[in-house]
């Protein structure tokens, strides 16, 4: 069933544990993943993003991720990752995601502010929460080149960045990345620890793809409560395809969902949200 991102995350931030953000862009993508929720019966969160629309046209896909989120018999929220303008989350509010990021965290601090808070404003009267990213967590390119001009979350920010724009989450930059990391991720849990002392909003974790079980733990145990995988999910299906290549095509891709659905179902064990699902 469709479902509060609001609800499951209030749900994630009292008991510690993490409610599973996977991105989907094909068919094989969304099933895998609502297989998975499924059959670990975990709360989850399908969504889709402008770094996809080359790949998938969103104006249609979101009517298959709508119906599969309504007939779902877990909890599904539909979201749209890093909307770069106001336009473009609401086109994705009128193809029926009920939970939307702006993400203004490449401009500074006051632009983001502005920014973050026209999409609040817009938003809250339609019931729509708004996530948003203080600090920036980049795009993929050579980690430790990243890392050295890296533009961590100020925890004395973070309050008043909130408090401001009234957002419902707040991504944080720790050290994460986007993509595949070239070197072993060093995250600042500091960071967590000092933003989770400051505000009181949900704190998501970006790039987590790639981020060792041991510090998605910490992580979560700091008061992490929702955490992106993409580049995993892909790893995954690249490796069926890689397996299966030869095999027709029918067969292969069934394959990949399966190879989908058994990564999702790691993740969503390793956050702790199985078993969640009322
Ligand atoms: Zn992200």
């Amino acid at each position: 069933m469709l479902a509060s991102i609001q609800y499951w995350e209030t749900q994630a931030q009292e008991k510690y544990y993490a409610i599973p953000h996977f991105n989907v862009w094909n068919a094989e993508m969304l099933m895998g993943t609502i297989d998975a929720a499924e059959e670990a019966r975990s709360p989850v969160i399908i969504s889709f993003g402008t770094g996809f629309v080359g790949n998938t046209s969103f104006e249609d896909f979101s009517h298959m991720m709508v119906s599969m989120a309504e007939k779902a018999s877990v909890p599904v929220i539909t979201h749209w990752d890093h909307g770069r303008n106001l336009e473009i989350i609401q086109n994705a509010w009128r193809h029926g995601m009920n939970s939307l990021m702006r993400d203004a965290s490449a401009f500074d601090f006051e632009e983001n502010i502005r920014l973050t808070k026209e999409a609040v404003d817009y938003f809250h009267p339609l019931g729509i929460p708004i996530e948003a990213e203080l600090g920036h967590v980049g795009n993929e390119t050579v980690y430790e080149e990243a890392l050295a001009s890296y533009h961590y979350t100020d925890p004395a920010q973070a309050a008043e960045f909130v408090e401001r724009t009234r957002c419902d989450s707040l991504a944080v930059a720790i050290g994460n990345q986007h993509g595949v990391y070239t070197s072993e991720p060093k995250l600042n849990f500091d960071v967590i620890e000092k933003v989770r002392a400051a505000v009181s909003v949900p704190l998501v974790l970006h790039g987590a793809s790639g981020i060792s079980d041991e510090d998605i733990r910490v992580a979560i145990s700091l008061g992490i409560t929702k955490i992106n995988i993409h580049t995993e999910l892909c790893q995954a299906a690249m490796a069926a395809v890689n397996e299966n290549c030869g095999q027709p095509f029918l067969h292969l891709e069934r394959e990949v969902r399966k190879a989908v659905k058994e990564r999702a179902l790691e993740k969503i064990r390793l956050f702790g949200s199985d078993g969640r699902a009322e």
